[in-house]
């Protein structure tokens, strides 16, 4: 058994900043994070557009209680307004600080942070460095974290959490190189597992983006908060489903339709392409259905709409956007200098997840918090992005709460011993779930359950939804849990099996899909990201609270929680 006083699990903007925090505060402490990838190579890596701070940088008009106000209308007034205040309040003080880690953001001409235009931002407060800010903050953080010499174990997938009697005790895990199975017992747990991108067909997200803390929760009976918030990036790059970041639009791209026409004027007139991602992509999804996209041909009628960006100029694109233009070539072969770019909304970020108060301490019901257990990031859900999320606020959540939820664990330790572990009890039951996956005699292949899985969660669940689609998508999700139980391995060995891990994030998926559709289905309105033609209006009085589904094998029981509400009483949500 292996003993730490923390355990991260996640080493993306979240899990590194907690820990950073931790040892930086109390550098004898033994703290550890422990990642399914490299930690670089956390979806952290590819955020591209920024981190929002009201720094009044570029615009001294802009204050906390702007930040604030837009990102709670932005979220369709569900936001916990305290949750936002903290958000907002200590944004300008975690940039100041990354800053000195030593991130290079870009820079105004007077050598301040340079901060451009977001969507639903009613102030330039963007900080960036190019596109490929998540790429400079986050090998910052980790380059600190060996500094400090927290312990990483990469390359290890967690398979379960162990909790018992209320109390978070630990972690099993697995070692993806040699199939070796390790009990990690700590004083304090802490998740940080980011997205879930992969349940859906088309999305932005990294291919580890597969809701395994969602999941890992949920079995271990704890509740999972809004789950049928998942938020559509307007402009996915056609037909890979790849970021084109929000940061295009934010330095001065059109959306436009195959008549030529900058549609947003139909939509959000006094926001045009900065509009919040809900009402972009369902502006997109109209045009689409209204016959008004575009063929590869070029010719009406297609799935896509055009990015357009030919009036920047190429000085502007290459040097604020460039990796947004070599996406395009690179995939496309496109040059976005002369040639519009083709994209269509594609999934990408998880607005619910697992429910926490704003120090960092996780729910384990509507008025029970749960000992020793904490999470913070896209993993979580606090909640400042409400039913939807403003852009360049969730590197931002990662950081404020990363810390607060570090800060939170540090004072927690001194009063904690570690706990008892029944190891054996734990690495045999861990054994025995591989083996009988191993020796399944079925004749799926996980490629093929995993792909129809996707496809059906897609159609039944994406930007525009209903109830009568969606209980057929709960339908046929059943037919995919019972292929799981037939699915085939070739792989019966114990280095770099990555077939078991496909197999165990499988699960994951269809975990956290359940979750989407359940809590989707009973939230009979439309708000923000959850769109319900069959309920097509906002409402506040029976659904102006977070959902909380509880997952079990007989099914998903949904509960409600209130909404906290400080300084703006909700209003009716125009651009
Ligand atoms: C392409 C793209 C661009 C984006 N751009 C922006 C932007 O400009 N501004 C903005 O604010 N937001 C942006 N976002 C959103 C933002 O990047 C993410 O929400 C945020 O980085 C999530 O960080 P995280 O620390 O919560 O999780 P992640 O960075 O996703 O890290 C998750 C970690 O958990 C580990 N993990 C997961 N499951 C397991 C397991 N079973 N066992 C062990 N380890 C596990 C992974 O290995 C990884 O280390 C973007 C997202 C994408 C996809």
């Amino acid at each position: 058994m292996i003993d730490h006083d923390v355990i991260i699990v996640g080493g993306g903007l979240a899990g590194s900043r907690a820990a950073l925090e931790i040892v930086r505060t109390d550098p004898t402490l033994s703290v550890a994070v422990v990642a399914k990838t490299h930690p670089i190579r956390s979806h952290s890596v590819a955020a591209q557009g920024g981190i929002a701070a009201a720094l009044k940088n570029v615009d001294p008009a802009d204050s906390w209680e702007a930040h604030a106000f837009d990102t709670v209308k932005g979220s369709d007034y569900l936001a916990d307004q305290d949750a936002v205040e903290i958000l907002t309040r200590e944004a300008a003080d975690v940039v100041i600080d990354l800053e000195h880690m030593g991130v290079l953001f870009s820079r105004l001409p007077d050598g301040r942070i340079a901060q451009r235009a977001f969507g639903g931002h009613a102030h330039n407060r963007t900080c960036y460095a190019a596109d490929k800010t998540g790429h400079a903050i986050l090998h910052e953080l980790i380059c600190n974290l060996m500094r400090y010499g927290v312990k990483i174990y990469d390359e290890w997938y967690v398979m379960r959490l162990i909790l018992e009697e209320g109390q978070a005790k630990g972690l099993v895990m697995y070692h993806i190189l040699d199939g070796q199975i390790q009990v990690v017992r700590a004083k304090a747990v802490m998740f940080a597992t980011g997205g879930y991108g992969r349940v859906f067909n088309t999305t932005s997200n990294d291919y580890a983006s597969t809701g395994d803390g969602l999941s890992i929760a949920a079995l271990a009976g704890l509740p999972l908060e809004d789950m049928e918030f998942v938020q559509f990036h307007p402009t996915g790059l056609y037909p890979v489903g790849v970021l084109i970041s929000e940061a295009v639009r934010g330095e001065g791209a059109y959306l436009i339709n195959s008549a030529g026409d900058r549609f947003m004027a139909t939509y959000a007139p006094s926001r045009m392409e900065l509009a919040p991602r809900d009402i972009t992509s369902r502006a997109i999804g109209r045009e689409l259905r209204a016959g008004r996209g575009i063929h590869s041909d070029g010719t009406a009628g297609g799935p896509f709409v055009y990015l357009d960006l030919r009036h920047m100029g190429r000085e502007k694109i290459m040097s604020r956007i460039p990796f947004c233009w070599e996406e395009a070539h690179r995939l496309l072969g496109i040059d976005a200098v002369t040639q519009p770019m083709p994209v269509r909304p594609t999934i990408h970020y998880s607005m619910g997840g697992i429910p926490v108060n704003t120090a960092g301490q996780v729910r384990g019901s509507s008025d029970s918090l749960v000992d020793g257990l904490y999470a913070a990031g896209e993993t979580a859900c606090v909640s400042v992005h409400g039913a939807n999320r403003l852009g360049s606020n969730s590197l931002l959540e990662c950081v404020v709460y990363g810390r607060r939820t570090g800060a939170t664990i540090t004072q927690a330790i001194p009063t904690r011993k570690l706990p008892n572990v029944d190891e054996s009890h734990y690495i045999t039951e861990a054994q025995q779930q591989l083996q009988s996956l191993l020796d399944q005699p079925g004749h799926y292949r996980i490629n093929q359950v995993r792909q129809a899985f996707q496809d059906a969660m897609t159609e039944f669940c994406g930007v525009f939804r209903n109830a009568s689609l969606m209980e057929t998508g709960l339908a046929q999700l059943q037919g995919f849990q019972a292929q799981y139980s037939q699915i085939y391995l070739d792989d019966k060995g114990k280095h770099w099996n990555t077939e078991i891990i496909e197999a165990l994030e499988l699960r994951s998926l269809m975990i956290v899909g359940q979750m989407i559709l359940e809590s989707a289905l009973q939230r009979q309105e439309s708000r923000g990201a959850h769109c319900r033609e069959d309920y097509p209006q906002r409402d506040d009085t029976n659904f102006l609270q977070h959902t909380l589904a509880y997952y079990s094998a007989a099914g998903i029981d949904i509960s409600y929680h209130p909404v906290t509400i400080t300084m703006f009483e909700p209003q009716e949500r125009k651009y």
